[in-house]
């Protein structure tokens, strides 16, 4: 296959919606002001690039140079020993982002946001981590252009996987298992529930309460928000790229759905494709966080504690706490505001999978493809394999293009769990 070359643009999806997405909404209390509080908090250059409406915007050439040195342009490849196994007329195309150094995709907005938080004068970044992949690539994109970095780490994820936890900490990261006491916000958390596991949310709200004391840091986002899917556009520009170079045209698209950003970014480009020509979109997401299938399309705060202005999106409200799977990036009660507007036009259909379901279709991957996927990455698997049978019972052809959005390498332990005869 001809070698593609790594994007000179990211795409900029904002212009692309139905309608301009929702303004946030505002709370003031004696917190203060929720929108001046993230203008306070964030990077600048990320705060403009979530209300541009230019359609593509410039990779400065740190940034480009970095992604090289990852190792993007990310191979695109067929499964073709698990169509075989399946017996499908499908073609699966997989986009392998689990190759990158810290195991996912989240390296190409941490990249990025590191790289404008420098050229700020900032010293350090705080954050909160789920499963660890947010984590450990701020860790990487902040040792890489010299800055600290402190990250607030969802308990539970934190005892379950203690590799990741090692990871950042050997890239020089400063970890604190969150809800802890070194927040009021987690002090706050740990007065209503003692034994509390911890959500991405709880870890958000530690990391701003940081921010807003601590004024060399600021915080950053993994998720979510239109410059993190910008980021992320890579992963779909390159895509497009790969099955034009191998006369391919994609049926559907499939990636898992947490916060929304590799979905996002890998679909964004295709965006007109699914309006005009009717290419289907494809998220799977976590029945014990089933926003897009079960939410409803309403404002709501990211947080628990509502330290973020309310943005318009699915939402499980922002009491729920998700049970504890071993799918720390799927686990939140709300999503990115660009994939709900997707939802909400009739863009996007999206399933949710149980966790045995989608750790089932990891140990058949890993059987056939000979890569261990992430636990999040299993659940688009477990639709992929779906629609793959479909395409049999029909007897039609048809190209299933997957974003494989990290590797279970450090996720061992949880399939240990979760799977029988292991
Ligand atoms: C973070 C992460 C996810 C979920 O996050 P999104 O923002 O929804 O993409 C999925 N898979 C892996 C491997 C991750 O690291």
């Amino acid at each position: 296959m001809k070698k593609v070359e790594i994007p000179r643009f990211w795409y900029n999806v904002l212009p692309h919606l139905n309608a301009p997405l929702a303004p946030p909404i505002d709370v003031v209390d004696e917190n203060g002001s929720r929108i001046e509080i993230i203008k306070k908090i964030r990077p600048r250059a990320l705060q403009l690039q979530d209300e541009s409406d230019e359609e593509w915007i410039g990779i400065p050439d740190e940034v480009l140079e970095a992604y090289e040195q990852i190792g993007r342009p990310t191979p695109l490849v067929r499964a073709i020993q698990l169509e075989k196994y399946l017996g499908t007329p499908a073609k699966i195309f997989l986009k392998r982002e689990d190759v990158l150094p810290t195991g996912s995709f989240k390296l190409n907005t941490s990249i990025a946001q590191a790289y404008f938080a420098k050229k700020e004068g900032i010293k350090g970044l705080v954050s909160e981590t789920g499963a660890g992949q947010w984590g450990t690539s701020l860790a990487f994109a902040a040792n890489q252009f010299g800055l600290d970095s402190r990250i607030f780490w969802v308990k539970v994820s934190y005892e379950q996987k203690p590799y990741r936890v090692l990871q950042a900490k050997l890239l020089g990261a400063e970890v604190v298992p969150s809800p802890s006491e070194m927040t009021s916000a987690g002090r706050e958390i740990l007065k209503k529930d003692p034994q509390s596991p911890g959500s991405i949310g709880t870890g958000i709200s530690e990391a701003i309460d940081f921010a807003l004391h601590n004024d060399s840091y600021k915080y950053v986002s993994g998720s979510n928000l239109p410059h993190v899917l910008l980021h992320q556009s890579v992963i779909g520009l390159e895509t497009k790229e790969q099955l034009l170079a191998l006369g391919e045209t994609p049926d559907v698209l499939v990636a898992c759905v947490g916060g929304g950003s590799n979905l996002g970014g890998f679909m964004s480009p295709f965006i007109e494709d699914s309006r005009k020509k009717g290419l289907r979109l494809f998220g799977a997401e976590s029945e014990a966080a089933p926003r897009l299938t079960k939410g409803e399309y309403k404002y709501d705060h990211s947080d628990p504690l509502g330290l973020t202005p309310k943005v318009l999106s699915y939402t499980l409200g922002m009491d729920y706490v998700p049970p504890p799977v071993h799918s720390g990036g799927l686990r939140q009660h709300n999503g990115s505001p660009v994939i709900g507007s997707w939802k909400n036009e009739g863009l996007l259909e999206a399933k949710a999978f149980s966790q045995e379901d989608a750790f089932e279709a990891g140990r058949l991957f890993a059987q056939y493809e000979r890569a261990i996927p992430a636990p999040e990455t299993n659940h688009a698997i477990k639709a992929v394999i779906d629609l793959a049978l479909d395409c049999k019972k029909q007897q039609r052809k048809c190209n299933i293009v997957m974003c494989f959005s990290g590797s279970g390498l450090l996720d061992l332990s949880g399939y240990q769990k979760v799977l029988k005869n292991l």
